[in-house]
C-alpha cells in the first residue's frame, strides 16, 4: 500500500466510503451492516486525507485499510446501492476512468436526488456526523461534509470530459445500468426513473 500514489489512495479510499455510505443508506440495511459502516466511515474521514497527504503514514494507511475492511463486510451483509450500478457503466465504456474516481463524480448529484426525495433523513443527518459535521442537522449538511472530504482529499474538480466521456453517452449508460447492474435498484429506498438516471449523469457532468 505505501507504493499506492495519492491520487489512486484518495480514488479507491472513496471507492470503501461509497461502500458504507450505500449500505447505510440501502433498503436492507441492518444492525451488521449499520456497525461496520459507521466504524468504516468515521476512519475514513479523519485518516484518509492523512494517507493522501502522506502515503508513508502508517497509522494513517492503517486506519484507511481498516476501513476498507469493513466496508468489504457492510457489501456481504447488505447489498450496495445503484450509484455503483451508474459508476460500473461509466467505467465499462470508458476503462480507463478508475472506478472510485467515478463515483466521486457521480456522487453529489446521487445522494442528493435521494436526499431530495425524503426516504431516510435521518441516516443523512447521520452520516453526515459520522464524516466529523459534529453539529449537522438536516440532511443536506451530508453533501456539505461529502465535498468537504473531496477538497480535503484534492478530488473536488475530477470532470467526466478528461476521461473522454460525452453526454451524448448518458442514454447508452442508463441502458447499460439497468441491463447489467439491475438488480442494485433493488436496494435503493426510491425508485428513480429512465429520465432520473440520465439527469445524475447530466448534473455530474463537466
Ligand atoms: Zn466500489
Amino acid at each position: 500500500m505505501l507504493s499506492v500514489p495519492p491520487r489512486l489512495t484518495a480514488f479507491q479510499g472513496f471507492d470503501a466510503l461509497f461502500h458504507s455510505i450505500e449500505g447505510f443508506i440501502a433498503a436492507g440495511a441492518n444492525l451488521a451492516s449499520d456497525m461496520n459502516a459507521r466504524e468504516a466511515i468515521r476512519n475514513l474521514a479523519q485518516f484518509l486525507p492523512r494517507a493522501v497527504t502522506d502515503g508513508n503514514d502508517l497509522n494513517a494507511r492503517t486506519h484507511v485499510a481498516f476501513a476498507n475492511t469493513l466496508s468489504g463486510a457492510v457489501m456481504t451483509l447488505t447489498l450496495l446501492t445503484s450509484q455503483h450500478g451508474l459508476e460500473h457503466a461509466l467505467s465499462a465504456y470508458h476503462p480507463n476512468l478508475p472506478h472510485g474516481a467515478g463515483l466521486i463524480m457521480l456522487s453529489k448529484a446521487y445522494f442528493s436526488y435521494f436526499i431530495r426525495n425524503h426516504p431516510c433523513d435521518s441516516r443523512f443527518v447521520e452520516l453526515a456526523q459520522l464524516l466529523g459535521m459534529s453539529e449537522a442537522k438536516d440532511p443536506e449538511d451530508f453533501i456539505t461534509a461529502l465535498e468537504n472530504l473531496k477538497k480535503a482529499c484534492g478530488v473536488e474538480d475530477l470532470k467526466m470530459s478528461d476521461y473522454g466521456i460525452t453526454p451524448d453517452e448518458f442514454e447508452t449508460f442508463m441502458r447499460n445500468t439497468r441491463e447489467v447492474m439491475g438488480v442494485m435498484f433493488s436496494s435503493d429506498r426510491v425508485q428513480m426513473s429512465d429520465e432520473d438516471i440520465v439527469q445524475i449523469f447530466a448534473e455530474s457532468y463537466r
